[in-house]
């Protein structure tokens, strides 16, 4: 099979959320008060694991490049960036209400059913109110008195940080267009329907690069990070085949964007967005030029031009595409007869890279097990399991997606050598443990 490729293992979702539940990569919130609202908690594994796509995208689009740095700009904001920016006034979806059962949709997400009629889905109502705007920003008070001269906003996305920093960093960072500034962090969206388990929640991370380019650029510079954007997640091991970039029609398009395309993924229940690659023009530069007073402007002392630079935006979900990691690489096979659970994870996500096992827990093998333990830990994120038989622990390592297995057994005190199992293929080799640590590496790519 062409390693780009899926054979299309269908996963059900339930079996995504169960594994992710009883592993400890995502946890309902609140799940002692019966949760709360589609929010989700990242325990010992998913916490690791969205650490890690976050530093892949970090590495990706800051460590390797010398044309981008990075800011992490306050989730608090003042409400003159989103009335500048118009998400005051546009940062809307279309919500109806169902008159018999009082549930509240999404206008756009709804579809005729075969009698041409739109119909709740949940109680099958045609009584639905007219679609009207509903802003999705989360509106709080800075400080105690909740006045209108206190209002402030919980960023709906971390992009205008980017945008009204960027005197600050085009001045501090000496770079000049096409140069960029990408940013990891929180933003909140009061989403009419989330769902999905968290593709689409109302607190989640992003991940947004806005690249500044000359306006005569933008064009060839929105194909290079749509083509750019599209391979990180075939490099990080999503099958091309789940994989699509489609372009918005002009209808869809949000209130800054000249061309919007979205990298798409074949989640369980259809294709999905991961991320929107967006030609957002010279929109926000100018809007916050004009309302704050201050040039927002790149003056080029070579040919003596000053302009405002159009932007091209690549603004991924991480933890909407940590989630499609884990679709993409949960799979079963059966090894000695016996049916398992493999999360064929890339290394540089998974949550742990090794696990370091004494093969029993008997007191004569510890020492060596915490030594070899002590010399992996600073080249990769290690798990310590004493208990139970190996071969469940093993099944139990798979499961969770962990690459590599190094067990410490008996014969280890006589000839100070462990063995190093793969996950994908359960092959095991003895190696020295002078030598282990060269030998994860070198399996881990580096
Ligand atoms: P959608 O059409 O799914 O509502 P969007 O087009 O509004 O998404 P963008 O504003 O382009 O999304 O945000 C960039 C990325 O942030 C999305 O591609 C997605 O990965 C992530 N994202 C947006 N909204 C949410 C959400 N409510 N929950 C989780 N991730 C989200």
């Amino acid at each position: 099979m062409d390693p780009g490729t899926s054979e299309k293992r269908v996963v059900e979702m339930e079996e995504i959320v169960r594994l992710a539940k009883a592993r400890g990569f995502i946890f309902p919130s609140a799940e002692i008060y019966g949760g709360f609202r589609s929010t989700y908690d990242y325990g010992p594994l998913g916490v690791n694991m969205l650490r890690n796509v976050k530093n892949a995208w970090w590495r990706s689009m800051v460590q390797l490049r010398h044309d981008v740095v990075g800011l992490d700009a306050a989730i608090l904001s003042s409400p003159k960036i989103w009335a500048a920016s118009g998400h005051l006034e546009n940062f809307t979806d279309p919500l109806v209400d169902c008159r018999n059962c009082k549930e509240r949709w999404r206008a756009d997400h709804l579809e005729p059913g075969p009698d041409g009629r739109v119909h709740c889905p949940n109680c099958d109502s045609t009584d639905l109110t007219e679609a009207r705007a509903f802003n999705l920003m989360f509106k709080t008070f800075a400080g105690p008195v909740e006045d209108e001269s206190n209002a402030a906003y919980l960023r709906p996305e971390t992009a205008q940080g980017h945008f009204v920093n960027f005197s600050n960093v085009l001045r501090t960072s000496r770079k000049r267009p096409p140069f960029g500034i990408a940013q990891v962090g929180k933003s909140f969206r009061n989403e009419i329907t989330p769902g999905n388990f968290v593709f689409r929640t109302r607190e989640f991370e992003q991940m947004e690069l806005e690249y500044f380019v000359p306006p005569a650029d933008a064009a060839k510079w929105f194909d290079y990070w749509c083509n750019e954007r599209f391979e990180w997640y075939v490099d990080l091991g999503i099958p091309r085949d789940m994989l699509r970039l489609r372009a918005h029609d002009k209808d869809e398009l949000s209130h800054y964007s000249a061309g919007t395309s979205d990298v798409e993924f074949l989640f369980p229940w259809g294709w999905g967005e991961l991320e929107g690659i967006a030609n957002r023009t010279d929109y926000d530069l100018k809007a916050h030029s004009a309302a704050s007073g201050e040039k927002l402007e790149y003056f080029d002392q070579a040919t003596g031009e000053r302009y405002t630079p159009y932007v091209i935006e690549p603004a991924a979900g991480a933890t909407r595409t940590m989630m499609a990691f884990l679709i993409a690489a949960y799979d079963t096979d059966e090894v000695a007869g016996e049916t398992r659970t493999v999360l064929r994870l890339d290394p540089r996500l998974a949550p742990y890279q090794v696990a370091v096992l004494p093969l029993s827990r008997k007191e004569t093998l510890l020492p060596t097990a915490q030594e070899v333990l002590g010399l992996l830990q600073p080249v990769a994120m290690c798990d310590y399991d004493e208990t139970q038989a190996i071969g469940r622990r093993y099944r139990r390592q798979d499961e969770i997606g962990t690459p590599l297995c190094v067990t410490v057994d008996f014969d280890s005190l006589e000839d100070r050598a462990v063995t190093v199992r793969d996950r994908d293929t359960t092959e095991q080799v003895r190696v020295p443990i002078d030598r282990v640590v060269e030998e994860v590496r070198a399996r881990l790519g580096g």
